[in-house]
């Protein structure tokens, strides 16, 4: 029997419209309705008003003392108050616009109310009494669940039916789990787990219930991406990449300075899924400057070694061009072949560098989307290897994979994604963290001031610039008037431009065409215009080391990670460099976010408050993140849980009785009916 497929109006009491109204709220089949969860639990369970914090919810039982007393204000709203005698302890008892009480509670009764317990007053304001011993006996003493309810679905009448399914189904609720997993962790059983989860008997029982579903929830979920990267293992035949480790140790020598230990980790990480002749498919994280680029540079040198053509793509065509001169002072001295393929190049530089690239002529190639274009064809692509990959969807991704013949993949982001989150959104990719900076970084002196030191401020930017460095100055892009955005950096421009004269002031926003940008990205770099005032996000990734001071105006309506982002962009140089932020906040969020600012440099530390602040949903900004609804799972809380079910997972799908195993065959089952005996990350 397959709980499934039995429909929730086979239940009594359930017609047709009470049918649809539990179709609302997304239960349909019995199974829907016994994993309607609560969201929490009212407390029935009697206090201990010596113990009770104030301002607690309690429950208690007590003898009516006195009449009770009722005032009223207008013609609804009244005040009742009675005395409790709760063994011994006089306390007050207060009811809001609840006088059709009045007539049933007398004096010497015994009834049990809850609410609010004001400790200073002694006072409980009443949310629910219950009088009668039937009614007592009934609710006292337990945990009730409180579901999410509406139209014609109402709250006691759920719980009747939900305790009525158990009592039907409850014992077709089949296990899902591994015996030996459920006896390593001391796992609830499933059908008890699930009862549990809606009648706890007490809080350590509803936590063991939760402990087991959570922990299935997030085994089953990864059982599916581990299930999915061993099929694109297995089916998927790799370059096996073949070069010579002394080659590449040359050339990591001839740098001008030492990999961090974290870099050569990494390199290790990624030279070793190059050999091997499973795809790499290869998520690089790391800081803003930890120094991301090198390590491309030399897994493409390598790539170049065993003879094939790699690709950079990059989002941006001030990034690729960037990228491009890079690389190829690092790679050009050693024979290899860089070239920029971008959407603005002239039809005919286009077609000569398709043909270098399609006769394999072109050894690296640098370029923004328009590498992914049907027109641009790989003679031996080797690996491609994708910056800032969280701003190329997940088509974009399989576009450029396709390209060649199961090249190596590598995506580095400077986004640093906390680790719950990475494996569940990159579940089926591995990751490389640089979590080192190299030597000899000065951190960036952060400040948050407000808006009234504006005069001071401009004076800081001019004393910099008198010293020979440059600033920028970051205005927010205003998403509901596009027109007071650039107004606002339009008259900082304008006023700096004054104020500072004769130090020159650059302006770049969104609205400037490509060429135009670019310009004033060229004289920035070069240092004929000195301060650099921008409406869009500075490029992520633009290299200018001389430039030593960023100023974000209205920086509150940045978020942490763009503000890290733009500070990144700083402290690239020798020389000590500072942030500031200028910013009234109106809001919490805002004070909090200025103050993390100045508190930590750490990427990894802010996104981790990031988080905290905004939970994983807002945090990963996008709908399609690709981050999954759990019912249960809680990716801040359960962080521990997805751990140790990921690897439970991954080992499983590797034993080779996996799909005839009598305790594992079902779960296979659910694999192969979910349609996952094919590779379909897309
Ligand atoms: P990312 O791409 O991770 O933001 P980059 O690769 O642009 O960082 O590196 C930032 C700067 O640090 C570059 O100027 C680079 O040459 C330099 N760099 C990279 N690795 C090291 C290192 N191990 N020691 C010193 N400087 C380094
Ligand atoms: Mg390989």
């Amino acid at each position: 029997m397959n709980l499934a497929d039995i429909p929730v109006t086979t239940l009594p009491g359930v017609g047709e419209r009470k049918g649809e109204a539990l179709a609302e709220l997304g239960i349909r089949s019995v199974a829907d309705l016994l994993e309607y969860y609560p969201h929490r639990y009212e407390d029935y369970r009697l206090s201990d008003l010596a113990a009770a914090e104030n301002g607690s919810k309690v429950t208690v039982r007590g003898i009516v003392r006195g009449q009770p007393g009722i005032r009223w204000f207008g013609k609804k709203r009244s005040r009742m108050a009675a005395r409790l005698d709760v063994d011994g302890l006089f306390i007050r008892v207060a009811w809001f616009n609840q006088a059709f009480l009045k007539d049933r509670i007398r004096p010497g009764q015994t009834i049990v109310v809850s609410g609010r317990w004001d400790r200073h007053r002694l006072e409980v304001t009443a949310e629910r009494t219950f009088i009668g011993e039937e009614e007592q006996k009934k609710h006292l003493g337990r945990l009730e669940p409180v579901y999410s309810v509406g139209g014609n679905v109402k709250m006691q009448w759920l719980r009747k039916l939900i305790y009525e399914a158990f009592v039907r189904y409850g014992k077709e609720i089949p296990e899902m789990l591994p015996e030996e997993l459920i006896r390593r962790y001391r796992l609830m059983p499933r059908a008890r787990a699930m009862y549990t989860l809606h009648f706890p008997r007490g809080t350590e029982d509803g936590r063991l219930a939760r402990r087991r579903m959570v922990y299935e929830e997030l085994f089953l979920y990864e059982l599916k991406i581990m299930w999915l990267r061993r099929l694109q293992r297995t089916s998927v035949q790799g370059i096996a990449h073949s070069f010579d480790d002394a080659d590449v140790e040359a050339f990591i020598n001839d740098l001008s300075f030492p990999l961090t230990g974290a870099q050569r980790r990494v390199v290790g990480e990624i030279l070793g899924d190059m050999r091997s002749s499973v795809q790499m498919n290869r998520l690089l994280q790391g800081d803003v400057g930890s120094g991301k680029t090198v390590v491309a540079a030399i897994a493409l040198y390598a790539n170049w070694l065993s003879g094939h053509q790699g690709a950079l793509m990059v989002p941006t065509e001030i990034l690729a061009e960037q990228h491009f001169r890079s690389l190829r002072d690092l790679l050009e001295p050693r024979g290899v072949r860089v070239v920029l393929l971008t959407g603005h190049q002239g039809a005919r530089e286009r077609r000569d560098v398709l043909g270098q690239i399609g006769m394999g002529l072109a050894d690296v190639v640098v370029g923004t989307h328009a590498l992914i274009q049907d027109a641009v064809s790989f003679r031996r692509l080797g690996l491609v290897i994708m910056d800032e990959q969280h701003r190329f969807g997940v088509r974009q991704r399989a576009l450029l994979r396709e390209k060649g013949e199961a090249p190596d993949v590598l995506h580095m982001t400077a986004t640093p994604i906390p680790r719950t989150l990475a494996i569940t959104v990159f579940g089926e990719m591995d990751v490389s963290t640089i979590d080192e900076m190299p030597a000899g970084r000065q951190p960036v002196d952060t400040y948050w001031v407000k808006k009234d030191t504006w005069p001071r401020i401009i004076r800081f930017i001019a004393r910099e610039c008198a010293s020979g460095r440059q600033a920028y100055v970051i205005c927010p892009l205003i998403e509901e008037s596009e027109k007071l955005d650039l107004q606002n950096a339009q008259e900082l421009y304008e006023q700096l431009t004054v104020r500072l004269a004769p130090v020159r002031v650059g302006l770049l926003h969104g609205r400037m065409s490509q060429a135009e940008k670019e310009e004033v990205m060229r004289l920035f770099a070069e240092n004929v215009v000195q301060v650099l005032v921008s409406t869009t996000v500075v490029e992520v990734g633009v290299n200018v080391p001389n430039a030593t001071v960023m100023v974000v105006y209205d920086a509150d309506r940045f978020g942490l990670a763009q503000l890290h982002q733009l500070r990144g962009r700083v402290g690239r140089g020798g020389g000590a460099s500072t942030c500031v932020l200028v910013a009234d906040p109106k809001s919490e969020h805002g004070v909090e976010r200025m103050r993390i600012m100045t508190e930590t440099t750490d990427g990894f530390e802010i996104s981790r408050r990031d988080l905290e602040l905004r939970g994983p949903g807002d945090f990963l900004g996008v709908k399609q993140s690709g981050l999954p609804e759990f019912k249960l799972a809680d990716l801040q809380e359960d962080g521990r849980i997805l751990e140790v079910a990921r690897a439970d997972a991954a080992s499983l799908v590797e034993r080779p009785d996996f799909a005839r195993h009598p305790e594992t065959a079902p779960l296979y089952g659910m694999l192969t009916n979910l349609g996952l005996d094919r590779i379909t990350f897309d």
